[in-house]
């Protein structure tokens, strides 16, 4: 799955084949798998939310409800390789089950951040304009540059970088200063 999703992000960005990725592990390994059994496989030994050690960090959840009560609507676009209820079982394992206004899944759309589909198909559930939405995310070349492209303001929560020459519009370490970011004062005055 690393090197699927690595040639994706050096290539076209299009969504790997998972169930095709795994078959063609198995089968390297002498077992054969159809696409079904190959996609539940998958499934079953794959790792994520609190299990892959994905916590949310404490100030999240009261961010986002001060934001929504700003009037702002909220939504994810994230990269993953399992999207539905298994992606909102995380959610709420991880006590980020807001009733969010739309979730953008890579392997749902089928393309990866930071291909502007993703972002558009968010953008596209919500009747928005790109410059009537803000992006926040960690990694400057697929969340950052992703959204900046399409002329979305983007905020970055300071990680290692993985781009160079990208300046986000905000950058912030605890998640609670995005409440200080000007352009989310008020979402009636953003318009
Ligand atoms: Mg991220």
């Amino acid at each position: 799955m690393d090197g699927a999703m690595r040639a994706a992000r050096a290539g076209d960005l299009a969504e790997p084949d998972y169930a095709a990725v795994a078959a063609e592990a198995a089968a390297a390994l002498g077992v054969r798998l159809d696409r079904g059994l190959a996609a539940a496989f998958l499934e079953a030994i794959y790792v994520s939310g609190a299990e892959g050690g994905k916590a949310a960090y404490p100030d999240a959840r009261p961010t986002l409800e001060a934001l929504r009560a700003r009037g702002f609507r909220l939504g994810i676009v994230t990269n993953r390789a399992f999207g539905g209820e298994r992606f909102r079982a995380d959610l709420r394992e991880a006590g980020l089950d807001i009733d969010w206004d739309v979730i953008a899944v890579s392997v749902e759309v089928g393309y990866l951040k930071p291909h502007p589909r993703l972002f558009e198909a968010a953008l596209d559930a919500l009747g928005l304009a790109p410059a009537e939405a803000a992006m926040v995310g960690n990694s400057l070349a697929e969340d950052i540059a992703g959204a900046q492209r399409l002329g979305m303001p983007a905020a970055w929560k300071r990680s290692r970088p993985d781009a160079d020459g990208v300046v986000p519009d905000f950058t912030f370490d605890r998640v609670s200063e995005l409440l200080d970011w000007s352009l989310l004062a008020e979402a009636a005055r953003v318009r």
